[in-house]
């Protein structure tokens, strides 16, 4: 009768586990840095990715390593690659929706992704149901401006005035953000592109949802591939947020540049902000200054509501 074998011990299980982890390192394979491997050297990022370790639930490094180390799973959803695909890297390993590394927001509709302009997005939206805020809105509120702007300000949702009027920045802080284009700026209205991230106003003025962002986004990264402008200014702490899926407070990310979609992004203060801070004036006009270096536009004389531009 044949002893049973003695179950390795320590030693030999740490060595094993040691040759294995050589092994992997030698074969180049990486994604072992999220399941607490000790000694895996960390991949180095490149400097225009998102740090996924800071999407909301950490769900983007996990899936980084599920694309190198095993095959995608099934989409629902036609993963056809987008031409627009490896600029919009970022953005496709953020779909709030899903969550799936692999899955352009813009597909979560077919034919989203064939729109080829604006009115065609604003008719493939329609007279949207897509999300438990339609039956509370008065109109949708889509985006308006220079079709091929190379400035776009995108804030974050309507207000009443706005969708009584089915225009994006009408109110009080719409005047504010006019007088910050035209006093500050030096441009029009007509000259940039406005638009919300959600298209229809949250009941009793609420932060949007993450179910209504989710089923509203891909319309709004639509925009952004259709006017692809130069710059992106992020208009207050949700808009920032659900953007980059960060929950970084505005404070601490505005005056420093992002990436959404390959194209640059300033967050700055939300024009309501500015009507109950108006000492915040100061710092808005500071990434104005910044937007306007980018897009290589002379700085008016004084900015908005008296800042000089020598100020800042
Ligand atoms: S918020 Fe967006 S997804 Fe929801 S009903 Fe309005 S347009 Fe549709």
């Amino acid at each position: 009768m044949s002893t049973p074998a003695s179950p390795p011990d320590r030693a030999t299980l740490l060595a094993s586990l040691r040759d294995y982890v050589e092994q992997i390192r030698e074969e180049g394979l990486e994604g072992l840095e999220g399941r607490g491997v000790v000694g895996a050297a960390a991949p180095a990022r490149r400097p225009t990715e998102t740090p996924a370790a800071s999407l909301p639930d950490g769900r983007g490094r996990a899936a980084e390593s599920t694309i190198r180390t095993a095959p995608p799973p099934p989409l629902s959803i036609s993963p056809t690659p987008s031409p627009l695909a490896s600029s919009t890297r970022s953005a496709d390993t953020r779909s709030a929706l899903t969550g799936d590394a692999n899955l352009n927001p813009v597909y979560l509709y077919p034919g989203l992704e064939k729109t080829a302009d604006l009115p065609a997005l604003r008719q493939f939206i329609g007279e949207c149901t897509r999300c438990k805020l339609a039956p509370l809105r008065t109109n949708i509120v889509f985006g308006v401006g220079d079709p091929k702007a190379e400035l776009m300000f995108v804030g974050e949702a309507p207000g009443a005035d706005e969708d009584l009027r089915g225009e994006p920045f009408v109110g009080r802080a719409g005047q504010l953000l006019t007088d910050i284009i035209e006093r500050g700026m030096g441009m029009t209205r007509a000259e940039v592109y406005i638009c919300n991230v959600i298209k229809c106003r949250p009941p009793e003025n609420r932060n949007p949802e993450a179910d209504e962002v989710a089923a509203c986004e891909p319309f709004l990264f639509r925009q952004i591939d259709l006017v692809r402008p130069r710059v992106i200014v992020g208009l207050g702490t949700f808009a920032v947020q659900a953007v980059l899926k960060l929950k970084t407070p505005i404070s601490k990310l505005r005056g420093n540049w992002h990436e959404v979609r390959g194209i640059r992004m300033m967050p700055t203060f939300h024009p309501a902000y500015l009507l109950r801070n108006p000492a915040e004036k100061r710092a808005v006009w500071s990434d104005i200054q910044e937007v306007m270096k980018v897009l290589g536009r002379p700085l008016p004389q004084r900015g908005p509501r008296g800042q000089d531009s020598s100020q800042a």
